[in-house]
């Protein structure tokens, strides 16, 4: 077995949870190595304090499950027949009572939940996330290889990008420049939508990308990464087209001071709190509070925002193996928007920064 699930089955032994059924493509990957999205067809993959988990897929994905690399029973069913009555014959022979069941309850919908609760009427249910987001938050070596790959590629992205700035170019232009060139490269998914964004509208940090056109004297802020075999990469760039005004030269050049601050400062023991606050302080001072309006950074890893959460209220230590993005940001409404966010892992005395692409304010 390995020593995730190994891990796991120690907290469903101390909890006396009798199996946990996890149904998230995330945590399916997690423990199985299999990376699917299985839409409406039901994916599962049932964990046991002291026996032998198996997965659950459609018949046509067995082949791939195993292919991935999960080495014990995997369940098909066919469109025509009922998952739920193979997964409860499968409980039954694994465990002779079913008091207590681990479920995603943040990611479970209520019409599958009501099946459950019909197959196994007397058991409570117990939320799986915490114990899932704790596991998580932890890379191993392997982990951190992809996510340094990962990394890579969206450094390259962002070259790709800034290879694009000219004068006319549309936002969403530039986007398929970059998609393509990724794909090209084997990178089937982006971690989120990519993000280019031109003059004012990089105020908005959760702005889209459209048919604007990029324009002499603007910044152009690119927001994007790539998953690569399963984890998730995040960077932003915020690059200056032609004569920058020097109003927003002194913002890029804060808002640098503050990610910066916050990379010396990440290292294990320190919390989330101290170090939201550190790169906070910095653009508090330059006058710029009001308009850092998000957290630091969140963690990232299968998914792109998952434990731990950098804001300045967590008190959670950070530790080596975690790996978080740094991202502080100045946005005045209207005016200019700048961001710079790297993806950096926790080490034994520091902090790995995983995404290397320039931080000096670049003139394109
Ligand atoms: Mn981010
Ligand atoms: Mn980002």
């Amino acid at each position: 077995m390995n020593t995730r699930i190994d891990q796991f089955a120690h907290w469903l032994n101390e909890q006396s949870i009798d199996t946990a059924i996890l149904t998230s493509t995330e945590n399916v990957f997690y423990f199985s190595k299999f990376y699917s999205d299985p839409h409406e067809r039901l994916l599962a993959i049932v964990l046991f304090p002291n026996a032998e988990p198996f997965l659950v897929c459609p018949q046509m994905e067995v082949e791939t499950a195993k292919q991935a690399g999960f080495e014990q029973t995997i369940i098909g069913y066919s469109d025509t027949e009922d998952p739920w009555d193979k997964i409860k014959k499968e409980i039954n022979n694994r465990t002779n009572t079913v008091h207590k069941i681990a479920i995603e309850k943040s990611h479970m919908n209520v019409e599958r939940f009501e099946t459950l609760l019909k197959a196994f009427p007397s058991a409570k249910f117990i939320q799986a996330e915490e114990k899932l987001n704790s596991l998580r938050m932890i890379k191993d070596a392997d982990e951190l290889q992809k996510l340094r790959r990962a990394c890579e590629l969206a450094d390259f992205a962002i070259e790709v990008g800034v290879n694009e700035i000219k004068e006319g170019v549309t936002e969403l232009s530039v986007v398929a420049a970059i998609e393509y060139e990724l794909k090209k490269k084997g990178i089937e998914q982006m971690s989120f939508a990519t993000t280019v964004l031109t003059g004012p509208k990089a105020a908005s940090p959760h702005g889209s990308p459209d048919l604007t056109k990029i324009k002499k004297g603007d910044f152009v802020l690119f927001d994007l990464g790539v998953i690569y075999e399963g984890y998730c990469s995040d960077i932003t760039r915020t690059i200056a087209f032609g004569d920058i005004d020097k109003e927003n030269i002194l913002v890029y050049e804060t808002v640098r001071k503050a990610q910066e601050a916050a990379v010396l400062a990440s290292k294990p023991g320190i919390t989330c709190s101290e170090l939201d606050l550190t790169a906070r302080r910095v653009i508090a001072e330059a006058g710029y509070g009001e308009y850092f309006t998000h957290r630091l950074g969140h963690g990232l890893g299968i998914s792109v925002h998952e434990y731990p959460s950098v804001t300045e209220t967590n008190e959670l230590v950070l530790l080596e193996g975690m790996v978080y993005t740094i991202e502080p940001g100045i946005y005045i409404p209207g005016k200019v928007g700048v961001r710079i966010e790297d993806s950096v892992a926790v080490t034994k005395n520091g902090v790995e920064v995983l995404t290397k692409y320039p931080k000096a304010l670049q003139f394109v």
